[in-house]
């Protein structure tokens, strides 16, 4: 559906401002995601750390005409714009999506509460799907932006619509009640996370209840709401408690009983009096709770309990996330198979093309099913996201993307085109292919099983993943950002491989993210950095003579921190006849590690002063106890030596530079010690070594094996090297992939270390080998061979497995060794 510029100046109530014949079809919150510039109007949201007209200029260049903004600009310096001045440019947005949901009589389902919300939302569209032509928010698109854009896709060939809304604060819900319109309610469940913005959990209720302002009829979990809804509708509830439950009613469906057997669980449930079984192929209690609650819903549909038992067997478990894995012959694969439409292959492109840098780009794209959009439309649309994304190479799978390309053929698109009638072709296809160092994407139906093709790609190698999450990542850096003063600069410390992460894919990210500066530890990780695309300033910190080349040929800058290093350099660049060359000054302070000493200031001083070789970009110094509050003295100290020492510096240049002392827990504990610029390192990777409850880190950093071997032995019997682990009983022993080698250190053997296996923690037992270890899951049931395990991540944190080694988890991230595949993943 089009929108006219004249219909969008009466939706907003505010003149059209400058001339142009735009007709709408993109909302745009995102200025990496232009799909049809011509046909976009771009909302310029204010972020935490920037204007959003900052981005103006950008996507004027890429031909964006419309925009929609809330603080002034100066419009005469886009002469073919045409601009919606607003009191709020997210309103804006909504007030547009709400009106477009009014188009519409379709069944309306709006999902929320406070988990679950993306698996009950795909789980009804897995289910439903064969019968309503569903349009759904695309993965977890549930915020006061995502729900706007979530809603905007409904055309007129949908039956039914399946959008989930999440809020954090008092008063967020009402606009996004308007912009979806449920006519039936969902309520997955209340829970004490994020908590922060509400008063109370009865607070939290109410608010989240405004949601079904307009629905007839709202399902509930009546175990995990334990409060009576305000709301006109009916309550209709799912619940294990005949009596106790939502307004003292009993459940409308009653679970009764359930079994569970290895990998599904028999339940037992009561419908109108009727009693019926149902067989689900999970287990775990969260699986359960989402799962109850879609089959309510489809019991109010008047689905039979035949066809439900029928359908709840075909569910698959949910993958939300992107993954960016390594595959054959150097390369990367995307596989983002789960979901199948425009805006999931959008957001995979974007990803895709931030990580691939210059590398070439395949995507490996089915037809996609069940838009309702004529299929002219649709590939017409996905076509130019490829040719916008870099795309070189397209696999067109299925008959639908095949015939539009076939019949745009005389078309010249900026990728080659190879059609393909199934997955089998593919497959055929790939083993005659010599792909190289290629990103690949695969984007697949569910019923063109692209699984096969990720199982050929990916390598199969050691069992054992570091999982870098990026988007957890960002959620870091903005909690640190929230914490500056609105003019200081942040440099991100991407040493030591981005400690332990990986320095590419992180810096990239960061890059994207616009952070100020980045730092390494030695020339070589800058030259690294450069080669995988980074353009942002680098600091190197160890600078020594051998590097020097390397740093003027990457346009790298050294940290400098003796005479004898600055006059090296001086030398250097005077020799090379380059001028006003940037470095930093390192002054040591206390730390005792790199840096001019105080007695050396003056001398420093009038050396700088007295040049024009080298321009100084920054001075530094570091501080060697910030995070503990006993040392505070002593930092305190260290700043005032390094505030006076800029002062003399600075007078003896006659220019300013920028001044940094902070790094993580600095950033944390004092916002005096920030200076104009912050030195972020841990704190990114969420591993700040310090629990601070208002300070909600996300765990970047996951490490993961899988169980080689489970076998049962007799107490008295030994386990692993030297016969220390002795066994106190009759136990099960399962033997993992991981070992020293790989950095898990050897002093977690014998019950020191634990590990995360099938909801529990097992210890482990006797010594750590070099490429495996063992745990004892007797408490564990049915550990079976190939099951995952979690060394670290969201169940043990890596300072609780530094804390056991007896060491910081700077060391346990940096020893990881390189062996370890990681997997970097976007949520
Ligand atoms: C590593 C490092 C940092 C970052 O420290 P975190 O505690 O990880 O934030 C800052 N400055 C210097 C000089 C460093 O070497």
């Amino acid at each position: 559906m089009q929108y006219q510029l004249n219909d969008i100046a009466a939706i907003l109530q505010q003149p059209i401002q400058g001339q142009g014949n735009a007709v709408i079809q993109y909302l745009v919150t995102d200025s990496r995601n232009i799909v049809d510039a011509t046909k976009s109007i771009f909302f310029a949201i204010k972020g935490p750390r920037r204007t959003g007209t900052s981005f103006i200029a950008d996507l004027y260049q890429q031909g964006v005409r419309v925009f929609v903004i809330d603080e002034p600009i100066d419009t005469n310096e886009f002469k073919e714009g045409v601009f919606f001045a607003v009191p709020n440019t997210v309103k804006a947005l909504q007030a547009i999506a709400a009106h477009h949901r009014t188009k519409f009589s379709i069944p309306v389902i709006g999902i929320t509460g406070s988990n679950g919300k993306t698996i009950v939302k795909e789980w009804l569209y897995q289910l439903l799907q064969p019968d309503f032509n569903i349009v759904r928010s695309p993965r977890s698109y549930n915020s006061q932006i995502g729900v706007p854009i979530s809603v905007w896709q409904m055309n007129e060939q949908h039956e039914l619509g399946i959008f989930e809304v999440g809020i954090s604060a008092k008063g967020e819900m009402q606009a996004l009640a308007e912009v979806v319109q449920p006519t039936m309610g969902v309520f997955t469940n209340i829970g004490d996370a994020h908590n922060e913005g509400f008063a109370s959990v009865a607070e939290k209720v109410a608010e989240k209840t405004k949601l079904f302002a307009s629905a007839s009829k709202i399902i509930i979990a009546s175990d995990y709401i334990p409060f009576s809804l305000q709301t006109n509708a009916a309550i209709v509830s799912w619940g294990s408690k005949p009596q106790q439950s939502a307004g003292n009613l009993p459940p409308n469906l009653q679970l009764i009983a359930q079994y569970k057997e290895n990998n599904s669980t028999q339940l037992v449930l009561k419908y109108q009096e009727e009693e019926f079984q149902l067989q689900v192929p999970f287990t775990d209690e969260a699986s359960l709770q989402n799962l109850l609650t879609c089959v309510l819903v489809l019991l109010q549909l008047n689905y039979r309990i035949s066809v439900i038992q029928q359908r709840v067997l075909q569910l698959t478990a949910v993958e939300m996330r992107m993954q960016l894995r390594r595959a054959i012959n150097q390369s990367y694969l995307l596989n983002d198979s789960y979901s199948n439409d425009k805006i999931s292959l959008s957001l995979a492109l974007q990803f895709l093309k931030e990580q691939a840098n210059q590398q070439p780009i395949i995507a490996i794209v089915s037809d996609i099913v069940d838009t309702g959009e004529p299929a002219e439309q649709l590939y017409q649309q996905v076509a130019q996201m490829l040719s916008s994304s870099g795309v070189k190479q397209l696999f067109a799978v299925g008959s639908e993307i095949s015939n539009y390309f076939t019949q745009h053929a005389s078309e010249s698109f900026p990728f080659s085109i190879q059609l393909f009638a199934n997955t089998q072709d593919v497959l055929h296809h790939l083993h005659e292919t010599m792909f190289q160092q290629c990103y690949i994407l695969l984007k697949g139906a569910r019923k063109f099983a692209f699984e096969q093709l990720a199982h050929w790609l990916e390598q199969q190698v050691h069992q054992t993943i570091m999982e870098i999450n990026l988007t957890a990542m960002v959620h870091n850096l903005k909690a640190y950002q929230s914490m500056l003063q609105p003019n200081t600069k942040l440099m991100a410390m991407v040493k030591a491989f981005g400690y332990g992460s990986g320095a590419g894919e992180v810096a990239r990210r960061l890059q994207q993210q616009q952070v100020d500066y980045l730092t390494v530890a030695y020339a070589d990780e800058g030259v690294t950095l450069r080669k995988a695309g980074i353009h942002l300033p680098i600091m190197v910190m160890s600078a020594d003579e051998y590097s020097f080349d390397a740093m003027v040929n990457y346009s790298l800058e050294p940290e400098l921190f003796s005479f004898q290093i600055l006059n090296a350099f001086h030398q250097y660049i005077t020799q090379q006849g380059l001028q006003q060359y940037p470095v930093h000054i390192k002054l040591n302070t206390g730390m005792n590690r790199l840096g001019f000493d105080a007695a050396e200031i003056a001398q420093l001083s009038n050396w700088l002063g007295n040049q024009q070789i080298l321009r100084v970009k920054s001075v530094l110094s570091h501080l060697a106890a910030s995070e503990d509050e006993k040392e505070d003295a002593f930092t305190q100290h260290q700043v005032s030596h390094f505030s006076k020492a800029c002062t003399q510096i600075e007078a003896a240049l006659g220019y300013g530079f920028i001044k940094h002392i902070a790094n993580t827990a600095a950033i944390r504990r004092n916002p005096n010690w920030q200076f104009n610029m912050v030195r972020l390192g841990i704190g990114l990777y969420g591993a700040d070594n310090v629990h601070q409850a208002n300070l909600p880190l996300q765990t970047v950093a996951t490490l993961k094996t899988t169980v080689a071997q489970v076998r049962a032995l007799n107490a008295g019997e030994t386990v692993s090297y030297n016969r220390s682990g002795v066994l106190k009983r009759n136990s099960i022993i399962a033997t993992v992939r991981i070992g020293y080698a790989d950095g898990y250190p050897r002093r977690m053997g014998n019950g020191v270390g634990k590990m995360y296996v099938k909801g529990s923690l097992a210890p482990t037992v006797g010594k750590i080998c070099m490429d495996m270890c063992m745990i004892d899951v007797t408490d564990i049931p049915n550990v079976q061979p190939g099951d995952a395990v979690e060394i670290f991540g969201k169940h043990i944190s890596i300072q609780e497995v530094a804390k056991a080694a007896e060491t910081i988890s700077y060391e346990i991230m940096t020893g990881i060794s390189l062996r370890v595949k990681r997997v970097y993943i976007e949520e």
